[in-house]
């Protein structure tokens, strides 16, 4: 059977519904066994991503923004039928004992993590456990492949995109966009058949579909080709997570988790 790592955005996770379409997709092929999650983006124009909220908590310590990202975990967990309110309670402990401005951010990939994990029946995986970063805060990729090896193989998983830790487990985050990342270490390190990117577009374009109408998807793109759109801003996969796949050859698939039948991106 092949492999395949699926990593999901936070457009895919913003709220319960969303969950369950997410969990369908994983279910439509057992060969999807490997998960790696963003936090809650948003739902809405209007709304904020959790990341954003837990950034500026941690920051402000203001409570009301505690609130609304409480308010949204309790609804994903409410509709997946699973009480988040102990796991919130210890996170938002958790953030106040460690005081550590990483740590706080990353909590929402975590919790993403570890309710998906409850959804799907598959293990959750700490990436403090397994993405290590220097002391100096930049991705030791060596440790990171032993780790990895050492932690992922075996029973399906879900894991906490976008952080890590150092071999002292203090708190490290990629760039903001990060958990796409994580998506393409795991595919490297495992040797994934296809990394698939599920985003809320069904593709790349070759100019910024929302601002000019003469956008065009791209079916196939070879890896140079998605650097140079990486690099002209086209936001749908973080450009350093293209390195990790090209070197291993993988293959990567861009697809929209509101249009799961749509052909999407192929990057090789
Ligand atoms: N949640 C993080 C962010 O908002 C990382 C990610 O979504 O990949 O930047």
């Amino acid at each position: 059977m092949p492999f395949i790592v699926c990593k999901f955005g936070g457009s895919s996770l913003a709220a319960g519904d969303r969950f369950l379409r997410v969990r369908d997709i994983i279910r439509s092929d057992p060969s999807r066994r490997a998960i790696v999650v963003s936090a809650p983006g948003r739902r809405d124009a209007k709304d904020e991503k959790i990341t954003d909220l837990l950034i500026r908590y941690f920051e402000t310590g203001d409570e009301a923004l505690w609130r609304a990202a409480e308010t949204r975990f309790l609804e994903i967990g409410e509709t997946i039928g699973a009480d988040a309110a102990p796991l919130l309670q210890e996170t938002r402990e958790a953030i106040l004992r460690k005081s550590s401005a990483a740590f706080a951010a990353g909590r929402g990939e975590y919790l993403s993590a570890r309710l998906l994990a409850r959804l799907l029946g598959f293990r959750f995986v700490d990436a403090m456990d397994c993405v290590r970063f220097t002391e100096g805060g930049t991705l030791d990729r060596a440790a990171t492949r032993r780790e990895m090896l050492h932690c992922l193989c075996g029973e399906p998983f879900v894991l906490p995109g976008f952080y890590g830790a150092d071999a002292a487990r203090r708190a490290f985050v990629f760039p903001r966009g990060g958990g796409d990342i994580t998506g393409a270490l795991v595919a490297a390190n495992l040797g994934a058949d296809v990394y698939e990117n599920w985003t809320d577009v069904d593709g790349v374009y070759d100019r910024d579909p929302a601002v000019d109408p003469r956008a065009r998807r791209q079916r196939r793109l070879t890896y140079d080709q998605m650097e140079s759109l990486a690099a002209a801003g086209a936001n749908v996969l973080h450009p350093d997570s293209l390195r990790p796949a090209r070197e291993e050859s993988i293959p990567v698939h861009v697809r929209s988790s509101f249009l799961p039948r749509a052909s999407g991106t192929w990057i090789t």
